[in-house]
């Protein structure tokens, strides 16, 4: 006997579409109710199955927002960018991580190899000029890998102060809609998430670092807390630039 799928004859439901930066102050007012396990649950598994993927360092705090993921939908996409800089503990700790939590699909993205033999033959352009560095081995590979997905979701949060200070939950990246669920959380909410959930801890931490990057440019800060001041000390440079909006960018 054979079997069929039933086909129904109403037509299908059109996907919900992106919003506009026109529209996203209402969705934000939308969406402000719902607690982040809600807004998680919302965005990947309610209004944008299958369009959602996760960017991630694997680094101090990462394990917050990785567990919560995992918690709901564990086989959602998870970027990581490997630089090439990375300190072996990382590489250790992502796959530790994903193991811990049960995340099925880690997706490590890294530098093309003809764009560095071109541009920093040397490996020293962190060196002279770190915005393109950080534009090789992070920008555009994670623009690769980010390419078949529409709803980005970052772990950033306001405490880490700078650009981040007035971090929305939802926001509009170019096509992107980019949504912040941890925005509003405190470096004192973390720090319990970790303790409460038992999560595995970067074993840097114990090294006095407190924001993880790549090792020519981050450095241990040793204040206990999650401050981003050992990230590139000395310039005034304070993001790698994947999150700097689109249109202040000029790739829009
Ligand atoms: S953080 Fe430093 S080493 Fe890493 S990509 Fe940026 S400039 Fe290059």
């Amino acid at each position: 006997m054979s079997t069929s799928t039933p086909v129904s004859s109403q037509p299908a439901a059109p996907p919900p579409s992106l919003p506009t930066a026109l529209n996203i102050d209402a969705l934000d007012r939308l969406l402000a109710p719902l607690n982040t396990e809600q807004l998680l649950r919302q965005v990947i598994l309610d209004a944008f199955p299958g369009r959602t993927v996760v960017t991630t360092s694997f680094g101090a705090e990462s394990a917050v927002l990785l567990a919560l993921i995992a918690g709901i939908a564990p086989a959602t996409p998870v970027v990581f960018l490997d630089t090439g800089y990375l300190f072996a503990q990382t590489l250790t700790y992502r796959d530790r991580l994903a193991d811990h939590l049960g995340l099925t699909d880690v997706r490590t993205v890294v530098p093309d190899p003809d764009d560095l033999a071109r541009e920093d033959p040397k490996g020293d352009l962190h060196k002279h000029d770190p915005d393109r560095c950080c534009r090789l081995r992070k920008d555009i590979p994670l623009e690769n890998a980010l390419g078949g997905f529409d709803v980005w979701i970052s772990g950033r949060k306001r405490f880490h102060g700078g650009d981040r200070a007035t971090l929305p939950r939802v926001e509009v990246d170019g096509r992107y809609l980019k949504v912040n669920p941890l925005a509003d959380w405190s470096e004192a909410a973390i720090a319990d998430a970790f303790a409460n959930a038992g999560l595995p801890r970067h074993p840097l931490i114990d090294h006095g670092f407190t924001s993880i990057g790549c090792f020519p440019c981050t450095e241990p800060t040793g204040d206990g807390g999650y401050s981003r001041a050992g990230r590139w000390t000395g310039s005034d440079k304070t993001e790698c630039g994947i999150h700097t909006p689109k249109v202040r960018r000029n790739l829009v």
